[in-house]
């Protein structure tokens, strides 16, 4: 008879807790698994995919004006919020079911409820008990609020997918992945966007010269940026418009505000503080590098552990987690050389040291760029430049950063991560015979 129900429990059915369950499943663990929302989590149900294919479906309102200019006619395009909307949801349906089919198919035992840990070995599902030998938290994160008076008017990224209607105005909190994101969706669909951040910075982290590619580039295609500027309140009028007053005393009137200001680790009441696992400044867990807390048998992955808050991250970490404990070899997830996005219009795509990072640790660097415009763009007559840029280490002459704007940045950086992960150097990039006519051609062409 085992002495626990599970050998496994992993709190949390998102991308790290998904994967880690049915990893350690397959490695012949006896797997449960609790989530007290919708199984798949942030990235499938409220974030990534969503949030994607309102990109894609957005991005048809410049496409439809630029393909005049390739000899199409495309006068009486019209746009239908609820049907992309729906289509949307929809598609976010059918990956939930997928998900939970693996979770079967794996034999994972899914339990619908708040999970709370009332000891080292014991989970409690809304008032049911089971315990487990080893515990995995993969909570996620949620959205941060801003703090004034008036804040429950806003909306977050929960919201934001299911609104009745478009409104004509819209403020967003925040100058980080969200607010440029929904802005740029926005923005497409002909919302008047304006960005209000509390510094001077947008898209803290990633390379200063592609971010402002950014604000130049949005700022032309309608996007009003306002900086510095604290929220003091927030009123709803009679008429039900909302007033915005900032701390400087300025003041601004809009249909709808999103607060895209970050996402704090989901790590309160779920009983794990009690039982001497530690937390960090903003709640998220302390792990090792193996993810494990101060608690020997409890794990954490993911962006309660507040450290890379990006789902392919979490899904490395459930899945090392779920390979150390039961399959025949343990390792650690790498967080250096991590790509990433942000899908606005244009996309960027990062890896590696910003200029200004590799300047630090490394002194002098040697600086690649290019900044073209895209065929399309030209033959468009579209003014927005693209700007690629390499930063190599002169010693190593290892590219140590990619840093792109521009159509399909993320899917050309997905190839290049690899080339940069497997620590290429400059003059191997240069080796490689481009593949003309392309934007990503422009890697291979730097001098
Ligand atoms: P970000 O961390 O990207 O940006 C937060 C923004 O809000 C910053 O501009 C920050 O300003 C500002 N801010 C922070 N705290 C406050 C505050 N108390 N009051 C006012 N402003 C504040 O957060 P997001 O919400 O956009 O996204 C959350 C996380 O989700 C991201 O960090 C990212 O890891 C992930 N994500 C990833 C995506 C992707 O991979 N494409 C897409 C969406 C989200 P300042 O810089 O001055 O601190």
């Amino acid at each position: 008879m085992p002495k626990f129900d599970f050998d496994f429990f992993v709190i949390g059915a998102g991308s790290g807790g998904v994967r880690a369950s049915r990893i350690a499943a397959g490695h012949g663990a006896r797997v449960g698994i609790a989530e007290e929302f919708r199984v798949g989590g942030t990235c499938v149900i409220r974030g990534c995919v969503p949030k994607k294919l309102l990109v894609i479906g957005a991005h048809f309102a410049e496409d439809m004006i630029d393909a005049k200019r390739f000899g199409w006619t495309a006068d009486n395009a019209s746009f239908d919020w609820g049907v992309l909307r729906d289509h949307v949801l929809t598609e976010v349906d059918r990956l939930e079911a997928a998900y939970r089919t693996t979770l079967t198919n794996h034999r994972v035992v899914l339990h619908e409820g708040r999970a709370v840990m009332a000891d080292r070995h014991t989970i409690e599902i809304d008032g049911k008990a089971v315990t487990a030998d080893k515990v995995l938290i993969a909570t996620g994160s949620a959205p941060q609020m801003i703090n004034c008076p008036g804040a429950e008017l806003a909306i977050t990224s929960n919201e934001v997918f299911h609104l009745n209607r478009l409104p004509k105005r819209i403020v967003i909190a925040g100058g980080g992945y969200i607010a440029n994101e929904f802005a740029g969706i926005f923005n497409e669909l002909g919302v008047k966007v304006t960005i209000v951040n509390r510094s001077d910075k947008l898209l803290r982290g990633y390379d200063r010269s592609v971010v402002d590619r950014l604000e130049h580039i949005s700022t032309a295609k309608g996007i009003t940026f306002r900086y510095n500027a604290p929220f003091e309140s927030v009123k709803r009028s009679q008429d039900g418009e909302l007033r915005i007053t900032f701390q400087n005393g300025d003041a601004l009137e809009t249909d709808l505000l999103l607060a895209a200001i970050g996402r704090l680790p989901a790590s309160s009441e779920l009983g794990i503080e009690a039982l001497g696992v530690k937390t960090k400044e903003r709640g998220g867990i302390r792990v090792d590098k193996n993810n494990q807390t101060a608690i020997d048998n409890i794990y954490a992955v993911g962006d309660v552990t507040d450290r890379i808050q990006l789902t392919p991250v979490a899904i490395r970490e459930g899945h090392a987690v779920a390979d150390s404990l039961f399959g025949k070899e343990a390792w650690v997830p790498n967080h250096d050389m991590v790509a990433s996005a942000v899908f606005s219009h244009p996309p960027i795509a990062s890896i590696g040291m910003t200029e200004s990072q590799a300047r630090i640790a490394l002194g002098d660097v040697e600086v690649y760029t290019s900044d073209f415009r895209a065929m399309k763009n030209v033959m468009a007559d579209r003014n927005e430049r693209s700007l690629y840029k390499l930063v190599v280490d002169p010693v190593s002459r290892k590219v140590v950063g990619a840093h792109l704007i521009g159509p399909d940045a993320p899917e050309i950086m997905q190839g290049l991560a690899i080339a940069l992960t497997a620590g290429l150097t400059k003059e191997q990039i240069d080796r490689t015979v481009a593949i003309h006519p392309t934007m990503a051609e422009e890697l291979v062409l730097m001098r």
